[in-house]
């Protein structure tokens, strides 16, 4: 039996409905840009791997550092340890971050570092004896799946069997220069009850609905609503983090800094999972006390894993090097010419890009969104053409890895201009 019959009676796959999907592709090795399956066939990685990928798959370098590490501490609890590569991790996060941070704390994932946002705001609130119940976020936001992440989320299909049991949140439409007035406006409406704790938001692109991309100066005035008003902002750039917009930071593109910044998927360069949320001190000093209650009683059993931690300063260094800046900025053109290529295509009702992020939203005859069925026919389209893309519904999107090539990126762009010619 291959792989993929044995997995079709043992595995249960995440957002997956397993009675009518393809059966999976096994994938038995990868390097760079490409997938390798069991039968022998490639799949150029046009997706990162769900975002994660910087530097291609198991880049030599990175293998190196996990491998020395393992040999050396592989795991510890971080509650009253700690080691070399979180620490180090830490200092170098908070300088690349440049800004008013001075807190970095460890989880596994992207939902758990909005699980730690959210409860480090409403702590702080009861921390200093004023409590504040409220959050304020974005219509089609996207969080994670655990549930305060998913409570802060847009209520949608992958909500709908726990709607009645998510905490209640305001959410407002993703601020534009066309509706900056009446966002503004909205926003001091609700504001006024004093009860918010936090703002979150995924800065300017909101990546699993589509990669919709929004305004950083709008968003900015409304950081600084929030700072006059004493509400935390929280800037989840689990997805934007790490040069995907080009910048270091979506943060960077603001003119106002957010408090609470979470990370991860990019974080390792895709290769081990980690979770960071980055804290100002205000908040930290909240929770200094000689009461136990106002301790932040959160933590997992992987906390600050030596190996990821060591990854992520593995692809610290990778990234940092002037090779991987100048593709990244090689990556944005490229995008931005193709986009000016296709985008009066009938077929498109919009194409959007910033930094090494392409989305192609297509103009189908059903409703636009992730349940749109055109995606069932794209994907095997793409894997057929040797290009492993996964459309959110009916928007094509293209988030390579890093090291991309000149000729690994017209692979893509030539498949998606074939498509929307003969489809
Ligand atoms: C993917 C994503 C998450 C969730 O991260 P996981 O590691 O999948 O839990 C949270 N926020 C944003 C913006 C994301 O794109």
């Amino acid at each position: 039996m291959t792989i993929s019959e044995r997995d079709l009676k043992v595995i249960w796959h995440p957002f997956t409905q397993a009675k009518t999907a393809a059966h999976p592709v096994a994938i038995v090795k990868a390097e760079g840009c490409w997938l390798f399956d069991e039968n022998g066939n490639k799949y150029l990685d046009a997706t990162s791997s769900w975002w994660v990928n910087a530097h291609g798959h198991s880049h030599p370098y990175i293998v190196k550092k996990i491998t020395e590490q393992i040999e050396q501490l592989d795991h510890i609890i971080f509650a009253g340890f700690t080691h070399e590569p979180a620490v180090k991790l830490a200092e170098r996060l908070i300088e690349k971050l440049n800004g008013n941070y001075s807190r970095i704390f460890y989880s596994d994932n992207g939902s758990t570092s909005v699980e730690v946002a959210l409860k480090m705001a409403f702590q702080y609130y009861a921390n200093v004896g004023a409590p504040r119940k409220k959050i304020i976020a974005l219509k089609n936001a996207y969080h994670g799946d655990t549930f305060g992440a998913m409570s802060v989320g847009e209520r949608n299909a992958f909500s709908a069997p726990f709607n009645d049991l998510l905490f209640n949140v305001h959410f407002i439409d993703a601020p534009k220069q066309s509706n900056r007035e009446e966002i503004i406006h909205q926003f001091n409406v609700l504001i006024s009850e004093k009860n918010t704790a936090a703002f979150i938001f995924e800065p300017l692109v909101q990546g699993a609905n589509g990669m919709k991309m929004y305004d950083a100066k709008t968003l900015s005035e409304l950081i600084k609503i929030c700072k006059l008003n004493n509400i935390i902002t929280i800037a989840d750039e689990v997805f934007t983090g790490f040069y995907r917009t080009g910048k270091a930071f979506a943060k960077d593109y603001l003119s106002e800094q957010p408090d609470i910044i979470c990370l991860s998927k990019t974080l390792t360069g895709g290769t081990l999972p980690l979770g960071v949320t980055v804290a100002p001190e205000f908040i930290y000093n909240a929770f200094l006390s000689n009461d136990k209650l106002k301790t932040f009683f959160h933590g997992h059993s992987f906390t600050a894993n030596p190996l990821s931690c060591t990854a992520a300063l593995a692809s610290l260094d990778l990234l940092e090097e002037e090779k991987c800046l100048n593709n990244i900025d090689f990556i944005s053109k490229k995008h931005i010419e193709f986009k000016a290529r296709i985008k009066h295509h009938p077929k498109i009702l919009e194409a959007r890009t910033l930094g090494t992020i392409l989305a192609i939203e297509l103009n189908t005859n059903e409703e636009s969104g992730y349940l749109n069925p055109i995606s069932e026919k794209i994907t095997p389209y793409f894997l057929n053409k040797s290009i492993y893309l996964r459309p959110l519904g009916n928007v094509i999107y293209f988030t390579p890895p890093y090291t991309i090539s000149e000729e690994e990126l017209n692979i893509v762009y030539d498949a998606i201009d074939e498509w929307l010619r003969i489809n």
